[in-house]
């Protein structure tokens, strides 16, 4: 009998989550005198991350997150753009900011993303957040990571997205028992989600470029992720029959085909759920962008 898998539709799953926060803004505003504030510092003119930008920015007006823009020229020094974050960071309608990356040259990404004050982190990459992560404590997480397990909890539930799904809708999946393989180890996406897949019970293993057999590694995930950037590398014999599959990946190919790290027609048939690419994780993360900025909204006014 010909197997159909769940697809995991990231647009479904990323209107869900402004539902959800549509909501959380009109439960809190009244008591807190303000609507959350996202600030929006894009540096240089690189086509991807305008577009980028600009879909942060639909996706925030919709769920009813303030946006403040600082665009600057690629020419810009390090003093303006640090103190340009600086402002944000003591701007009190701010409750998130997103510094897009990367930073035209000689900018370095990692130095001025340490400069955002930690409580309004939206990416969730401050090292102090990292931190926090690694201890289990609040603080915003890894974007990426973070759309990555709504996606793992969506494939574990019996939900079917509608019209009115919100994430109040989606139970918290316990991976007790359940093998996950993590294929990457970035600071980005693949550390921080093993370590969220680990604070769900599941047993958890990193897969990278020195992993030897790592089809052998990856087929034994019940969970299988791949945050590589080798287009289409996950073929259908790394995969176990019925594991839910998570392509994080978006490759650009030479033909402008835009494909995910995992094999997709060979693989989906196999799988119990699977992300596609596009449209899978990639809404999510900025979905989830929005989610830390009212996270940090609430964190930052109610004690
Ligand atoms: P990265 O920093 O380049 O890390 C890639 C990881 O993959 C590294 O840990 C590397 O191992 C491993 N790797 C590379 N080639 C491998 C191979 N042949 N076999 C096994 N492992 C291999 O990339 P990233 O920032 O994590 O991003 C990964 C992918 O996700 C990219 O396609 C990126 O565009 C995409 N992405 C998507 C989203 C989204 O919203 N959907 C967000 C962020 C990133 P080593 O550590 O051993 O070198």
């Amino acid at each position: 009998m010909p197997h159909s898998p769940k697809i995991l539709d990231g647009k479904k799953l990323s209107q869900a989550v402004s539902r959800t926060l549509s909501k959380r803004i009109a439960d809190n505003r009244g008591a807190l005198g303000r609507v959350p504030g996202l600030a929006v510092v894009l540096v240089g003119e690189d086509p991807a991350s305008k577009t980028y930008v600009a879909s942060k920015h639909r996706f925030a007006k919709e769920c009813g997150i303030r946006t403040f823009d600082a665009t600057l020229p690629a020419s810009v020094s390090a003093d303006q753009l640090a103190e340009t974050i600086r402002r944000f960071n003591t701007d009190g309608e701010v409750d998130g900011i997103l510094l897009q990356l990367p930073l035209p040259k000689p900018l370095d990404g990692a130095h001025f993303t340490r400069m955002i004050a930690p409580e309004k982190d939206a990416d969730g990459l401050h090292p102090l957040n990292q931190g926090l992560l690694l201890q289990g404590l609040p603080a915003p997480r890894a974007c990426t990571p973070l759309g990555a397990m709504t996606m793992i909890d969506l494939a574990l539930s019996d939900v079917e997205l509608g019209d009115t799904t919100t994430l109040a809708d989606i139970p918290k999946a316990s991976l007790a028992g359940k093998r996950a393989v993590v294929i990457g180890r970035s600071q980005l996406v693949g550390k921080p989600l093993g370590i969220l897949l680990l604070e769900r019970n599941a047993t958890v293993t990193f897969a990278h470029s020195k992993t030897p057999d790592i089809q052998a590694v990856c087929r034994e995930a019940d969970i299988l992720v791949a945050a590589v950037g080798v287009p289409e590398l996950v073929k259908a014999d790394w995969v176990k029959p019925g594991a839910i599959v998570i392509d994080v990946g978006i490759n650009r190919l030479a033909d402008k085909r835009l494909v995910g790290d995992v094999a997709y027609n060979e693989v989906a048939p196999l799988t119990a759920a699977i992300t596609p690419v596009p449209g899978g994780v990639g809404p999510m993360t900025v979905a989830m962008l929005m989610s830390n900025t009212v996270e940090n909204w609430l964190r930052r006014n109610i004690p």
